[in-house]
């Protein structure tokens, strides 16, 4: 499959059926640029703030978030100087700002944000987060459109939580930031249309146990239109255009699970098993399917959670979370989610730690609704400081790891590169950037983050006036096979959204992932190859990309994308997943595994968080994580 920037051919009259001529993206593009820079927008001229990288960026929507839709361009830029080491000369000039910390840690996502959390809860003292994102909360983010003066928000990433065990560790770390309910009220159905079930998550597609579910073949099984065939798996995929022995694969993979023993604990002699497999053989085994069928039409299913196809992941993927949380999950209640995902998770934890950075009390409610005060974060009486827009370059001990009196970071900042000391370092940033910017790691932790792949993803957020369309299908989610991504699920949100009902006339957004599996090559290639892809590709190549996707699925069902798209945000994620291969949980011939070497041995003053060190991007990890780096320090 081509590329969206390798394909692009755009004629006038195709783009203005497409709808990329249409006031409303560019609208709102504009108002967004506006925000950001705080400037006029008169008679043409580009407003202050608005750059060349707002090709790439794109509209970021309204809200407390409409400068941080994914790794911007300028995210994206600082990150690439770190790996580029191009910031070198430079840092012997960094200014120093005075400032000592207790503690600083380096990422303010769910991990950082926790480790701060845990850090003032244990013993308390001064401590900074530096994120280099517009906003905290690092994959655990919202969008928020207006459309047709009505607020409709989704999730840039992390998005779901199992309702905790009562009484458990995530239950006790989730009232500490004063998360009130083990689950959420969701939308009742708006009529007068009859009632069709919805899921609360994106996910449920999925497993697509319901009938309102659809399967798209289009160009690639020789179909011009494509064909639809809703309800496919009770259906026996009847009428689909494949041949019988893709279909019996395919039913094979619904009904058939022989895929033997389920590990019951992490590391028992079954989980090492698995370990030492890859998951494409797993499935292949557990399913009786062959190669062909998986990387046909399963590799960003049964990979999807890991950001790459099975090919080249540890079998035990397939068990990561589930073994490490046996008793999480409530089937009456489902899966939750707050409209904007994990953030408000995020949220919760900012308010707990400086409570005036949200108005209000600190109920889920206010937390989630009102407006973050950005000049609260990082004043200088906090007891926690949240500096945004800070990209960390070097953290390095004041002399011999062991002995060293404070650890040195240094991080850009509007142009600027300063210093600051710490007692103690959390790294909580993820894999890809610890690795380069801790000057002193030692050997043993250089060697373990070498063997930690981290893997892209585009989460493009589409908003549609109303999804009538896929009601009068008979559909809320589906699944495809070619051209851009690969399913949706139209959600009913939490209430906390304000809007206490939904229906097909609703306004919605649909969120479509894309993932970078290139089945068959080696798992670092695979990475670096979609990171290629995803950089080389404007906001306008991917807009023409989506829109040419749905125009394709949906025309024929009376959806038309100039008049019912309403907004689209691309949330681009440069190491979005970590990838683990085979021997990553458990080690290889009596070697550490190497996230256990950076689980158990801090260095110096410096440890070790972020979710990737579990093998498993979960909100839950990464809280557990930086729970365990902060004990190390505190003991
Ligand atoms: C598409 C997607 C869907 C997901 N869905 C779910 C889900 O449904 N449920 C779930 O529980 N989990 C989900 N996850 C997993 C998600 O990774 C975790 O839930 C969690 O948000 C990760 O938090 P973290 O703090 O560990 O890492 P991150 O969110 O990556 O936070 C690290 C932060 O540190 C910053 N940083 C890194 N280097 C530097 C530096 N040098 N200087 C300054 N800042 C730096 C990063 O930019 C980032 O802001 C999903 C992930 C993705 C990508």
């Amino acid at each position: 499959m081509d590329a969206p920037h390798e394909r692009e051919s755009s004629s006038g009259a195709r783009d203005d059926r497409l709808g990329m001529n249409e006031p409303i993206t560019r609208r709102d593009f504009v108002n967004a640029a506006l925000v950001a820079g705080g400037g006029l927008w008169l008679h043409g001229r580009l407003p202050a703030g608005a750059t060349a990288g707002d090709d790439w960026t794109g509209y970021g929507g309204v809200g407390d978030y409409a400068r941080s839709n994914g790794n911007t361009f300028p995210v994206m830029n600082a990150a690439h100087a770190i790996r580029d080491r191009t910031f070198e000369s430079k840092l012997a000039g960094a200014i120093d700002t005075g400032e000592v910390y207790d503690l600083l840690v380096v990422g303010g996502g769910i991990s950082g944000l926790a480790a701060a959390v845990f850090f003032q809860k244990r013993k308390g003292g001064r401590c900074l987060v530096l994120d280099n994102h517009p906003i905290f909360g690092g994959e655990a983010k919202r969008n928020e459109f207006l459309v047709d003066g009505q607020s409709v928000v989704a999730h840039q990433g992390s998005a779901m939580f199992p309702v905790p065990k009562k009484g458990g560790y995530v239950a006790s770390v989730y009232e500490m930031i004063g998360m009130d309910r083990p689950a959420l009220e969701y939308q009742r159905w708006r009529g007068p249309s009859a009632e069709m079930p919805l899921s609360q998550t994106p996910y449920d597609t999925l497993g697509a146990r319901r009938t309102n579910f659809g399967l798209w073949f289009g160009p690639r099984f020789g179909q011009r239109p494509g064909v639809w065939v809703v309800d496919p798996w009770h259906r026996n995929l009847e009428g689909a255009p494949l041949s019988d022995a893709d279909k019996a694969e395919l039913m094979r993979w619904r009904t058939v699970h022989d895929g033997g023993p389920r590990p019951k604990t992490e590391g028992d002699e079954i989980s090492r098993h698995l370990d030492t497999m890859t998951l494409e053989d797993y499935v292949m085994q557990q399913h009786h399917i062959s190669r062909d069928t998986v990387r046909n039409y399963l590799s960003p299913v049964e990979g999807g959670g890991y950001g790459l196809g099975p090919d080249v992941l540890s079998a035990y993927c397939a068990y990561a979370p589930e073994t490490e949380y046996p008793d999480e999950g409530d089937d009456a209640l489902g899966d939750q989610m707050f409209p904007d995902g994990n953030a408000g998770f995020a949220r919760l934890m900012v308010k707990t730690l400086i409570p005036d950075a949200i108005a209000g009390p600190r109920t889920v409610e206010a937390v989630w609704r009102n407006r973050v005060h950005f000049a609260a974060l990082d004043r200088r009486d906090n007891t926690t400081r949240l500096r945004l827009e800070a990209t960390v370059l070097r953290v390095e001990h004041a002399g011999e790891p062991a002995r060293a009196p404070y650890v040195n970071v240094i991080y850009a900042k509007g142009g600027t590169l300063h210093r600051v000391r710490a007692r103690n370092v959390v790294m909580a940033g993820g894999s890809w950037t610890t690795k380069h910017i801790v000057s002193d790691l030692p050997p043993s932790h250089r060697d373990a983050y070498a063997q930690f792949y981290r893997s892209p993803c585009l989460m493009a957020n589409v908003a549609v006036r109303n999804w009538r369309f896929l009601y009068d299908m008979g559909i809320s989610g589906c699944r495809w096979f070619e051209g851009i991504g690969n399913y949706f699920e139209v959600r009913k949100l939490a209430t906390l959204a304000g809007n206490d009902s939904f229906g097909p006339d609703s306004p919605t957004v649909l969120t479509i992932k894309v993932l970078f599996a290139k089945p068959g090559l080696p798992i670092g290639e695979q990475g670096a190859r979609g990171r290629a892809e995803l950089f080389a590709t404007s906001f306008k190549q991917y807009e023409r990309a989506f829109r040419q996707q749905l125009a394709d699925m949906f025309s024929g069902h009376g959806f038309h994308p100039r008049r019912d798209i309403a907004g689209l945000i691309l949330n681009r994620w440069g190491h979005a997943y970590v990838n683990p291969q085979p021997g990553f949980f458990f080690g290889v011939d009596g070697r550490p595994a190497p996230r256990d070497v950076l689980r158990h041995q801090p260095h110096g003053r410096i440890t070790f968080a972020n979710t990737d060190l579990s093998g498993a991007m979960d909100h839950r990890n990464s809280i557990l994580e930086a729970d365990r780096a902060v004990q190390q320090i505190v003991g």
